[in-house]
């Protein structure tokens, strides 16, 4: 299905390696970041302190974690850019117009679909069972 021009494709596909590139810097940084709070943890006995510590390395998992999930949704997006599934939605196999991927390059769905499996899935649980 020859849905995007070459340049297109070119163009989406800068994207994603530029997101790709974002996301791992940030999740390298978070690790980092928590490897430093577990140590002013191990190092401060105060039970204040170490709420706070395990607090705040709470938050960066999540943050870690959402960016995990992006980066697998990247390197899927950018397996199909390499073979001919990409801009095909997958729920019902017309294009995904051009303009819809470059606001979301791993967008999977053409926008109905899209709106229509939020509204039959329950979000949050669905990203917790595929973590
Ligand atoms: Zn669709």
């Amino acid at each position: 299905m020859e849905n995007l021009t070459k340049q297109e494709r070119v163009q989406l596909k800068k994207i994603l390696l530029a997101r790709d590139q974002t996301l791992r810097e940030e999740i390298r940084r978070e690790i980092t970041l928590q490897n430093e709070f577990a140590e002013v943890a191990s190092e401060v006995p105060d039970s204040g302190d170490l709420a706070f510590a395990n607090l705040s390395m709470d938050i960066g998992n999540a943050a870690v974690a959402r960016d995990a999930h992006e980066l697998r949704a990247i390197s899927y997006a950018l397996k199909r850019l390499e073979g001919d599934s990409y801009g095909e939605c997958i729920s019902c196999g017309y294009e995904i117009p051009f303009k819809r991927l470059m606001a979301i390059p791993t967008a999977e769905r053409c926008a109905p679909c899209q709106r229509n499996f939020e509204s039959t899935h329950h979000q949050d649980g669905a990203r917790g069972m595929s973590m």
